[in-house]
């Protein structure tokens, strides 16, 4: 038997002895042996095993088995045009080729998969050229923390650092945000039946209007600067403000330049933490890299997830402005910070941001959008385009009721396309940057039809 031989010989072979020496199964063991197989379509095991807590497939009840581009296909072989994109996280469409082939390739060579915070050659890469290619070019010295694989660790890691930089406790968080659901993140969450679930209370975050939304525009930033001058206020220095520069699932919303310049200088006046939340917002869902690019402010801490990750796999960051890195060795730890498919994926993305055709492409549609819904009125109804995000706004033109109704002949007819905002009356069109014009102009028409659709019952 060679495989003993080889164990004395080669150092490599000793740690990974193969499979018969160590006296794993064959590979045939793994083959089904259940004796009942669901038939196709069948979505009988989510029901009797899965969850109460799932939440989209109860909106979109289809079994998908796989997507390439910007369509989705169903186990059934029926194809949707996807207006959701993941909510956010699908910024390059299903399977980008690109991306994908470099993903396969990491696999194929032995990349290492999972390595904790170690130091390894695909996050030096992603560090070099995030830093040289989106954080240089915009004049931003950040250092990047990588956190736990979600959105809502990264929420947690800027809120801690802020807490643990100024020393104080108290946060600052606006009606209509959404940062996650982990407790911390949860306080600065405006969602109360979200909050309800938390069965705790969630202290230590003051919500204040939004400078705009469905019953703004409020002068917030006076209200803040009375508190922050007024020694009776009774609202104590916060060590941070946090927001999305556009409230996502809050409708669609994007704070004035001149509002969210306005906070900054309070936050340097003040030694506030301005935490910029582009989970959501970022990697050019709404225009440029970041939504707060185009107000001219550099915000000191930044949580970015969701589409970084390139192809939709998990990853998390927090960018420290130079000087607000108060972290010890290890104060924030977590299992999944290096998912290193992740960043070789994220690298793929970055290719993406080099080519023109990508940037040409994300502009027109860009454009495409704002155009057709500026030129596709309809009573009572009240559009915002940011980049590919466009809410559609129902409040005053059947609410809810009318975006259930949109959400469902839209699916009926293969296309997914979600509900947000106050009492989910604002549909929110989230195309891939990547979606290409006619499927655009198809997808729009498509929604347009079911809002005349629904708007007349
Ligand atoms: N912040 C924003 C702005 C988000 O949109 C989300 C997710 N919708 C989160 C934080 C939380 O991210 P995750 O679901 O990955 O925890």
């Amino acid at each position: 038997m060679t495989v003993l031989a080889d164990l004395t010989t080669s150092p490599q072979v000793r740690e990974a002895p193969s499979p018969q020496v160590l006296g794993a199964p064959s590979p045939q063991v793994f083959e089904t042996t259940s004796p009942r197989v669901l038939e196709a379509g069948s979505t009988e095991v989510f029901e009797t095993r899965e969850s109460a807590v799932r939440s989209y497939c109860r909106a979109f009840p289809v079994l998908l088995s796989s997507a390439h581009g910007t369509t989705l296909v169903a186990e059934d072989g029926t194809e949707y045009v996807d207006f959701f994109s993941g909510a956010g996280a699908l910024n390059y469409g299903h399977n980008h080729a690109h991306i994908k082939r470099q993903v396969v390739a990491h696999l194929e060579g032995d990349g290492l998969l999972h390595a904790l915070d170690f130091h390894t050659a695909a996050k030096r890469e992603f560090l070099e050229r995030f830093g040289r290619e989106v954080l240089e070019p915009r004049g931003l010295d950040h250092r990047v923390q990588f956190c736990g694989s979600t959105g809502t660790d990264a929420v947690e890691a800027a809120l801690k650092l802020a807490r643990k930089h100024t020393g104080r406790s108290q946060v600052i968080a606006f009606s209509g945000a959404y940062h996650g659901v982990s407790r911390g993140s949860l306080a600065a969450t405006a969602d109360l039946s979200l909050r309800k679930v938390a069965g705790m209370p969630l202290g230590e975050v003051t919500h204040l209007p939004f400078p705009v939304g469905p019953r703004g525009p409020f002068p917030t930033m006076d209200l803040l600067e009375q508190y922050l001058t007024d020694d009776l206020s009774g609202v104590e220095l916060p060590a941070a403000v946090i927001l999305e520069v556009v409230q996502m699932e809050g409708g669609v919303y994007r704070i004035p330049d001149a509002d969210l310049r306005r906070l900054r200088a309070l936050c340097d006046r003040y030694g506030i933490v301005l935490i910029a939340d582009e989970i959501q917002a970022g990697c050019g869902r709404t225009g440029g890299f970041f939504s707060f690019e185009q107000a001219g402010v550099v915000p000191d801490l930044i949580t970015v997830s969701k589409s970084i990750g390139g192809l939709g796999l998990p990853m998390s960051i927090l960018l420290i402005r130079e000087g607000l890195d108060s972290w010890a060795a290890g104060d924030h730890p977590g299992t999944f910070r290096g998912n290193q498919l992740a960043f070789v994926a994220a690298c793929g993305a970055l290719d993406l941001w080099q080519s023109q055709a990508f940037l040409d492409q994300a502009r027109d549609g860009a454009e495409l959008l704002r155009t057709f819904w500026e030129t596709h009125p309809l009573p009572g109804v009240e559009i915002r385009a940011e980049g590919h995000a466009i809410g559609i706004d129902l409040t005053h033109a059947g609410g809810r009721r009318a975006a259930d109704d949109v959400v469902a002949w839209c699916f009926e007819r293969g296309l997914i396309v979600e509900s947000t905002g106050r009492d989910k009356a604002v549909l929110k069109l989230l195309p891939a940057l990547t979606m290409e014009n006619d499927v655009l102009r198809y997808g729009c028409e498509l929604i347009h039809e079911a809002l005349r659709t629904a708007l007349s019952r």
